[in-house]
């Protein structure tokens, strides 16, 4: 279990002040000039050193990631572009960072701008999280004043700006590319890939977009240094992660702790454990909808890092952990993703727009009992299409929840088609 002396993230439940004097109180911008003083390379070779992983969902090495962008610049000017769109369903971290400590991201967006050579960064964030939107607006004009960013940001000699955009709410925005045509003006919708961001970005410039709470942790990472956080975690899949707790448990919640933390005790320690007791819990989504469902026995044992729930064909995710009780219905709250995925899918590549539509439709049939035993191969077949063949993972997201369904709950879903059939005899007859 994580230590009070290692968390990073003090004021997560805004029981602090979350302005500058209260964030300087919690030793954010703390000499922050002697982590640029460190130079690029150092920066970025710490984060590497320190196997810090993307917080957003996808869990790509930060630090090479970092190094993807031009050493020299050949003209054009370089962007940080921070993902605060959060829109994964269960997901609920990254707006409690900018709600209730602002600064840590700025800190952080400073830190990480300046070893990637970005003298520009910009903050995507979805539009309907308001009261994030006023902390951060406020917190970046207590930094622009306390010459923390702007002009010689904190006496660095660099030059360091931070925008804001809202967006408008759309799920498929929080993937990098959409994100970044939306930054331009423009729909919404993921562009093929190469060009990468880091040669050809936003505006048609060398761009890196990370998530809110990989900027957050990065200062933190370096005045403690790499080992420190190595130690937290298990290897590859270090430090700590603020995992998101819904669904049937008794207190929902927002918790900072050690990757690779049994899911079992993340719940009954954080979250009051599962409605009824843990005998009572039927199946848990572990990083948010679009990963795979898993059943309790799996949940007895696994733990909560990237490559542990890899194992067991699901995923980290954005760590948003679903708990689903006996007394849901499986099959209907797989569709309601499904569902989901439909209305968000951007209608660029076919397999997503048509596979989406049709896989909620037989979903929906399914939840009634109203199709054919052989239909569930055939969907299973459809998502097995679908994947891996789109050009953003929204596909994936859509038919991987789908794929867990009938993995682990194919019973339940014959069960349900037998007994209609079963209840349509007598009257047939
Ligand atoms: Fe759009 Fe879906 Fe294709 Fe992604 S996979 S680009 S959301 S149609």
């Amino acid at each position: 279990m994580l230590q009070d002396k290692d968390r990073l993230f003090l004021n997560l439940h805004g029981l602090q002040d979350w302005r500058l004097e209260g964030a300087r109180k919690r030793g954010i911008w703390d000499n922050t000039k002697s982590l640029l003083d460190l130079g690029r390379e150092k920066i970025i070779e710490t984060v590497k050193e320190s196997d810090l992983r993307g917080r957003g969902g996808a869990g790509f090495p930060t630090g090479l990631k970092w190094s993807f962008m031009p050493k020299e610049s050949d003209g054009r000017p370089a962007y940080l572009v921070v993902n605060a769109d959060e829109s994964e369903p269960g997901s609920c971290k990254d707006r409690e960072i900018l709600r209730n400590d602002p600064h840590l991201l700025i800190e952080g967006c400073l830190v990480a701008g300046f070893a990637m050579g970005a003298n520009h960064c910009l903050i995507y964030i979805r539009g309907e999280y308001w009261q994030p939107l006023v902390h951060l607006e406020a917190a970046l004009e207590e930094a622009r004043e306390a010459g923390l960013i702007g002009p010689n940001a904190c006496g660095s000699g660099w030059d360091f700006d931070i925008q804001v955009t809202r967006g408008a709410g759309a799920y498929i925005c929080g993937e990098e590319t959409a994100m970044i045509e939306s930054l331009e003006g423009k729909k919404g919708q993921p562009r093929l890939k190469p060009p990468f961001p880091a040669a050809m970005g936003v505006y048609g410039c060398p761009t890196t977009v990370n998530n809110v709470e990989t900027i957050a942790v990065a200062p933190t990472i370096l005045r403690r240094g790499a080992e420190w956080w190595k130690e937290l975690g298990r290897p590859k899949n270090t430090g700590t992660k603020i995992f998101s707790i819904s669904g049937s448990v008794n207190t929902p919640c927002n918790v900072e702790e050690e990757m690779g933390i049994p899911l079992k005790e993340l719940i009954e320690k954080h979250a009051g454990g599962v409605r009824g007791g843990w005998d009572n819990l039927q199946a848990v989504v572990p990083g948010g909808s679009s990963v795979p469902c898993l059943p309790r026995p799996i949940c007895d044992e696994v733990l909560m890092d990237f490559d542990s729930l890899r194992e067991v064909k699901s995923g980290l995710g954005t760590a948003a952990v679903i708990v689903i009780d006996r007394s849901a219905d499986i099959i209907e709250a797989i569709n309601r993703f499904s569902h989901f995925y439909m209305h968000e899918s951007c209608g660029q590549c076919t397999p997503c727009r048509e596979g989406t539509g049709w896989m909620h439709r037989v979903m929906s049939r399914m939840v009634r009992g109203e199709a054919e035993i052989e239909e569930i191969d055939t969907l299973l077949d459809v998502t097995y299409q679908v994947e891996g063949h789109t050009i953003c993972a929204l596909g994936d997201a859509a038919a991987w929840p789908i794929q867990g369904l009938i993995r682990h709950f194919r019973p339940e879903v014959e069960k349900r088609i037998m007994e209609r059939k079963k209840a349509q005899r007598p009257a047939a007859e």
